[in-house]
């Protein structure tokens, strides 16, 4: 609308050219309220990536708004004196926690955003184990600092900002359906002793990767201080890794005295389905890291939270002014319980695999729509072209259809050819509907 492109062209006026605007129309938002948005024309959309999977209890929920605005009129920011606030967000941390690290972890807030949880995880790993290197993974999104940079696989994010920490050594990480697209070594031998990752060939190649990293004196890592590891792939296009995956480095950082990261600012707090993706496998990290949704409403927070036996800092050893920022912890806190209360993370299930599925039924004869994946409300599309190969244009035509008739939603993967959804866990079934309609007719309509 007019108002929308007025916006639009003064950002680009005045704003930094690194904001990249996704749209084709001009849209410019004013208020947003649980899975809907309003923009300044008065369109209302549904929102199918809230903010990047960070909107999990909708926009500006009420239940998170009224602790914010108590804690507004007492406090706003410390630094680490003790408050309410702080500790009650690490024992919720702590309630919520995946199985093997509840009851035995610290939590460390630092900067406020997802890169700085990472951060304060390489320098956790590094501290306690002296090693130097990094084990990260092909297709991976980890931040937009130095370390977080160097652990993204992404050349494009990082190649004009070299040197960054040298040795980050990128393994395979396993998609079966890229895997189709390439042509593999099918005779890859599993390293896992009781064979349990053999079912898929690509999680034993990757696996096979990680360990030669490890063990190859000349090309891999001497000194390897961590795995640091999505547990679902966000940015690299929503991958599922196969059963076994996890498992199987799991008992290669065991085996090698060195700690696993899971990096969970995308799919962590409820996104998947369970709190943390890792639990879909029974796996327990280490090290790991949230942000996103942590922030309840859409404060920035992140946090990285690691077994009490890596709790080696002295004080001050790790430092970060909001660590002490109250409202974004009460609104966390409130999240939280907000989840807890309304039992979202079954809601997540149960509408996932609907979302799923009817994205599925659309694919039903249509070579385009190549693999629809996801756990929960973590949900990717992806988009080939008559050859078979990544087709990006189709997914961005699909995203400005979807824009232009009320329904946002996001891309991902290494070519743009994943439509990516993340709504707000709170979204209703005829919502997902709604949006649903469209999203399938801008799938007939862009693929036809
Ligand atoms: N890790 C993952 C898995 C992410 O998806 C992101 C953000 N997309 C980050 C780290 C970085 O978080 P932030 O942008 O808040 O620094």
């Amino acid at each position: 609308g007019p108002k929308g492109r007025e916006l639009l062209e003064k950002q680009e006026r005045i704003d930094s050219s690194a904001v990249k605007y996704p749209g084709d129309i001009p849209i410019a938002f004013d208020s947003g309220k649980g899975a809907t948005v309003r923009d300044v024309d008065g369109n209302t959309y549904i929102d199918m990536f809230a903010g990047i999977g960070v909107l999990n209890v909708g926009h500006s929920n009420p239940y998170v708004l009224e602790a914010v605005r108590e804690q507004t009129e007492k406090l706003v920011h410390t630094v680490d004196f003790p408050t309410e606030a702080r500790l009650d967000l690490i024992e919720k941390l702590d309630e919520i926690a995946p199985a093997g690290l509840r009851g035995e972890n610290r939590v460390v807030f630092g900067g406020p955003t997802g890169s700085d949880a990472v951060e304060a995880a390489i320098k956790l790993a590094k501290y306690n184990t002296g090693g130097d290197g990094l084990i990260a993974f092909r297709g991976s999104y980890h931040g937009a600092t130095s370390g977080a940079m160097a652990l993204t696989a992404n050349k494009g994010f990082k190649d004009d900002y070299t040197p960054l920490i040298p040795d980050v050594v990128h393994a395979k990480y396993p998609s079966p359906f890229i895997d189709r697209h390439e042509s593999g070594d099918a005779a890859a031998v599993c390293p896992v002793a009781d064979g349990e990752c053999c079912e898929s060939v690509s999680c034993a190649r990757a696996l096979k990767e990680v360990q030669e990293i490890i063990e190859d004196p000349y090309g891999g890592l001497a000194n390897p201080a961590g795995i640091f590891v999505e547990p679902i792939q966000g940015e690299g296009g929503v991958i599922v890794p196969p059963e076994g995956f996890l498992k199987g480095l799991r008992e290669i950082a065991t085996e090698n005295d060195i700690p696993l990261m899971f990096d969970e600012i995308q799919s962590g707090l409820g996104r998947s389905g369970q709190w943390w993706a890792s639990e879909w496998h029974g796996v327990t990290p280490d090290i790991m890291t949230t942000a996103k949704a942590l922030g309840g409403v859409g404060f920035p927070l992140s946090a990285t939270i690691y077994h009490e036996d890596l709790d080696t800092w002295d004080a001050g050893g790790h430092a970060g002014t909001y660590r002490g920022h109250t409202v974004a912890m009460r609104a966390g806190t409130r999240a939280i319980e907000y989840i807890q209360e309304h039992d979202l993370l079954a809601h997540a299930r149960d509408l996932g695999e609907h979302v799923r599925g009817r994205l599925r039924t659309a694919g039903e004869g249509n070579d385009r729509l190549g693999e629809v994946r996801g756990r929960g409300l973590f949900i990717g599309a992806e988009f080939v072209d008559e050859d078979g190969n990544p087709d990006g244009d189709a997914v961005e035509a699909i995203q400005q259809y979807c824009f232009e008739h009320g329904v946002l939603v996001w891309t991902a993967g290494r070519h743009g050819n994943v439509l990516r959804l993340l709504p707000p866990l709170v979204l209703t079934r005829d919502l997902a509907d709604t949006a649903l309609d469209v999203i399938v007719d801008a799938i007939d309509h862009v693929t036809a």
